[in-house]
């Protein structure tokens, strides 16, 4: 039987980025997706991703469709859509993807790199000897048979259900479970319109607590009068169809009249804080797997393809050192935690204040600017929220007839803050996690009862 030092479960943006960076070091990786090799890239997803992202990963821009749109930024829509938020930055370029293209562009890197791959491969369950993950079981969905494949590290990058994490035994520390109330359901569709709209340049935002609490809907233009149109609802009990909103809220203007549907379908987007721990013997986990998306827009592939290739460094050097223990991989917790985690955990909290307002409470706040661009902008960067006296004064004024909504973003701001000083102490080894964990749990707790409950 074959060993490898690394099977990478998953093929999508994650996956490929820790197959590449750990073949292109010279390890013997085997990438498995359960779809065929064409399929692989397919998503159902907004795709939009900032340029920034691949700049940071040192991936030049690919030219071969991948980049359906430019875009310039994003309008959000208050929900009575009287007031509208421009956010724009010199530093931002964003693109409209298309998905398939791009997946395969960054598989074909994998196994360029010398990455193999196994396509019609579905994972069915971790081997385990000794309180380590030391391969997997798969099954060839052609031939339908049922292989056992050994490596020295696996890494879970099968996106939201996480396979390999959900079968992992409860001593390896690692949570198992996402909570309802941390997902988004989302349906989507891409639609090809009668003729161009005007706005080609920008992602079009709506908020709407009643058709998508917690979430929003999205109209991305893709170029040649193709828009992906979507929806996001936090999972909490009552929640509304997605489905159903989307056609009641926006699939009826007039710009969709006599539209074509190229594509649609449904899924899922976890939206919270990344996972407190994301390795263990032998075992680590990437992008949606490891709840690696940001909790206020949603957005996945940046930082999955960042979870990829910190995971695939980290990789490379315990193999170099010795064995794929859980001390050797802790250093890809800390390094995701200190690029992108610790903004990821304190927009959690910004998250539930959103879901704690009210369409009037939106209308008001973003028509008076208790909220303002910036603010979003800044919560975007991961920034703090700086008030100045003047400012804040300002604000206060403006939102005499508000106080209760004022005094929850203030008291979110100081929550935000906390949690993100927390997260400056995030351990740079197991030692100490425990109590850090613990301390995180309160504070997100915390959150969650003095916004939501
Ligand atoms: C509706 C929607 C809209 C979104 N819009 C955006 C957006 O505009 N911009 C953005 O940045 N992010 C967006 N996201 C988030 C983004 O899509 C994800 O965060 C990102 O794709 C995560 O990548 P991944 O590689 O972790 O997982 P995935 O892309 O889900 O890849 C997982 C891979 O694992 C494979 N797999 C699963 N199970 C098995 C198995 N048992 N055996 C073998 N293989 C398996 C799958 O076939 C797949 O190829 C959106 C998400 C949703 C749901």
């Amino acid at each position: 039987m074959e060993k490898y030092d690394a099977i990478v479960v998953g093929a999508g943006t994650a996956g490929c980025l820790a197959a590449k960076t750990t073949a292109e070091k010279g390890l013997k990786v085997c990438l498995i997706d359960k779809k065929p090799r064409e399929e692989i890239g397919e998503k159902i997803c907004g795709d939009a991703l900032g340029e920034h992202h691949l700049k940071f990963l040192g991936l030049e821009k690919p030219t071969g469709g991948e980049l359906e749109a430019k875009i310039d930024g994003i309008k959000i829509f208050s929900p009575d859509e009287n007031t509208v938020f421009t956010i724009a930055d010199k530093d931002f370029i964003g693109y409209l993807l298309n998905r398939r293209l791009f997946g395969q562009w960054l598989l074909k890197k994998a196994t360029d790199a010398g990455a193999s791959l196994q396509d019609n491969m579905n994972f069915r369950s971790p081997i385990i000897e000794k309180g380590a993950v030391v391969g997997i079981i798969a099954k060839n969905m052609k031939t339908g048979k049922v292989a056992e494949m050994r490596s020295k590290v696996v890494v879970d990058a099968t996106g939201y259900f996480g396979m390999v994490r959900k079968q992992l035994p409860a001593e390896m520390g690692i949570d198992r479970e996402i909570a309802n109330e941390d997902v988004e359901a989302c349906y989507r569709e891409i639609r090809q319109l009668k003729q161009e709209t005007e706005n080609t340049r920008f992602c079009e935002i709506y908020l709407n607590q009643k058709s998508s609490p917690g979430g929003y809907v999205w109209v991305f233009p893709k170029g040649g009068a193709r828009v992906n149109v979507g929806i996001g609802a936090i999972m909490r009990p009552g929640y509304p169809n997605p489905k159903e909103q989307l056609y009641k809220t926006t699939l009826n203007k007039p710009m969709y009249e006599d539209s074509k549907i190229l594509a649609a379908g449904s899924w899922f987007d976890p939206v919270r804080r990344p996972l407190d721990n994301m390795v263990g013997n032998g075992i680590v986990l990437v992008g949606d797997a490891a709840s690696l998306v940001n909790p206020i827009h949603g957005g996945g592939i940046g930082p999955s393809m960042l979870s990829g290739y910190f995971a695939g460094e980290q990789i490379v050097q315990a193999l170099e050192a010795g064995e794929p223990t859980k001390e050797a991989l802790w250093g890809y917790n800390k390094r995701y935690i200190d690029t992108y985690g610790k903004k990821q955990g304190t927009l959690d909290i910004f998250k539930m204040f959103l879901l704690s307002c009210s369409d009037d409470d939106l209308n008001y706040g973003m028509n008076q600017k208790l909220m303002t661009e910036d603010d979003v902008l800044k919560a975007g960067m991961g920034d703090d929220f700086k008030l100045n006296i003047t400012e804040t004064a300002k604000r206060v004024f403006r939102g005499l007839r508000r106080v209760g909504f004022l005094n929850k973003l203030h008291m979110t701001v100081t929550m935000m803050r906390a949690l993100g000083a927390h997260y400056n102490t995030y351990p740079a080894t197991p030692d100490g996690f425990e109590e850090w964990r613990a301390q995180t749990v309160k504070l997100i707790e915390e959150g969650r009862q003095k916004l939501l409950n």
